[in-house]
């Protein structure tokens, strides 16, 4: 059962509104003024308007290297969902903490900060960090610009748990999440004089033709990575937007399409094939109207995630989680962000993806117990690697 110390943080954490759209202040003020009473200094890097922050601490200054305890502070929205609470709530039911956030993932922040005096007294070789950022569900971020910081500040980490909700099962692989957007920009006319003009819907849904078509090739001919609900590469025309009426050769046109690949797979790879099929159709475009052809925006790189089994990291959540197995999950985490910064690094936190981002979101008491074990279990780890 969870100590209401912890639960209350946890709630205090889900009653801050923090939608990826608003502030997170007063959230990481709050946890920055909760550390600075236990005497812990936080580094805060901001957004470009700096009405973000991400936060990053430690606890146990002077020893030589820490361990990463990571969450995400910001949450979906809640707009048009069925809920029947307030999301920001806090609701503690039946055994459940119900409100936006709670199992994505703010009770795991609020458990890792409930212990923070545990980290400071700890005699375990390692120092405890944390690790908190904004703007990761819409698109990773925030985090960019913490990893970044640590390298100029020369922090280097031992390792990384991010505590996503896996249900306390520590996680070593999940997809990336590679979306961009595809203007066509072609030139208009009367819909009876075709040839003097460049069709932008016809030219866009050739390169939509062309995403297809990868689509078909990863489910064809990738190799397969078990563990996955679908163990291959995916492709994905989202959006599609052109045209002005029937008889209007359309000047416009765009579309937006995503790649979620595999950890063995390349998404560079996946994008630069787009790029290169739709330059392949300009100089035909352009003998019509030079001012046509197409311009790429990239809206979000969150890059797959491979950790190991083998990895001291993976080790050690098993052993604090009391799982013996590890699993893969189907969503994005800023975890590959860490391990691509030379941190090896395991996802594994309370709560599970089913409820995230869902009306009434929830986590169960129990889970919040076991991570509250698995935090209690950290302060007191005498030996790492
Ligand atoms: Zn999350």
């Amino acid at each position: 059962m969870i100590s209401s110390h912890a639960l209350d943080l946890a709630q205090t954490l889900v009653r801050m509104n923090t939608v990826s759209q608003n502030s997170n202040l007063e959230l990481i003020h709050f946890i920055r003024d909760h550390l600075a009473k236990l005497g812990v200094k936080s580094r805060l890097t901001y957004n470009a308007d700096k009405t973000k922050a991400n936060l990053f601490a430690t606890l146990g200054e002077g020893k030589a290297s820490g361990i990463i305890l990571s969450g995400h502070t910001d949450t979906v929205p809640w707009d048009g969902q069925d809920w029947t609470m307030d999301p920001l709530s806090a609701l503690v039911k039946d055994g459940n903490l119900y409100g936006r956030g709670s199992a994505d993932m703010k009770a795991f922040i609020g458990i890792a900060v409930s212990h923070a005096e545990q980290f400071l007294a700890s005699d375990a070789p390692f120092a405890v960090h944390f690790a908190f950022s904004y703007d990761e569900e819409v698109g990773c971020f925030g985090v960019k610009e913490l990893i970044a910081d640590l390298r100029d500040a020369n922090i280097r980490p031992l390792a990384c748990i991010v505590g996503e909700p896996t249900s306390m099962v520590p996680a070593i692989a999940h997809k990336g999440v590679y979306r961009y957007k595809c203007c066509v920009r072609g030139k208009e006319a009367h819909s009876s004089l075709t040839p003097h003009s460049v069709n932008a819907i016809e030219m866009a849904a050739r390169v939509v033709g062309r995403v297809r078509d990868m689509a078909e090739g990863f489910e064809r001919d990738e190799p397969r990575f078990e563990g996955f609900d679908v163990p291959f590469s995916t492709a994905s025309v989202g959006q599609f937007h052109g045209g002005i009426a029937d008889n209007v050769v359309p000047r416009d046109a765009e579309f937006r399409y995503e790649f979620r690949d595999l950890p063995t797979a390349n998404a560079a790879q996946m994008q630069s094939e787009v790029v290169a099929y739709a330059r392949s159709l300009e100089p035909a475009m352009q003998k019509v109207a030079p001012q046509t052809g197409f311009s790429f925006e990239t809206i979000c790189e969150i890059p797959s995630f491979l950790g190991s089994k083998d990895d001291a990291v993976t080790r050690l959540a098993q052993e604090l989680s009391g799982e013996k197995g590890t699993t893969l999950v189907a969503f994005g985490t800023e975890a590959g962000l860490f391990k691509n910064a030379g941190i090896p690094t395991v996802v594994c936190g309370p709560g599970s993806i089913q409820q995230a981002h869902q009306p009434d979101e929830y986590v169960s008491l129990e889970q919040l117990g076991r991570c509250e074990a698995f935090m209690q279990g950290l302060a007191s780890t005498k030996a790492f690697g």
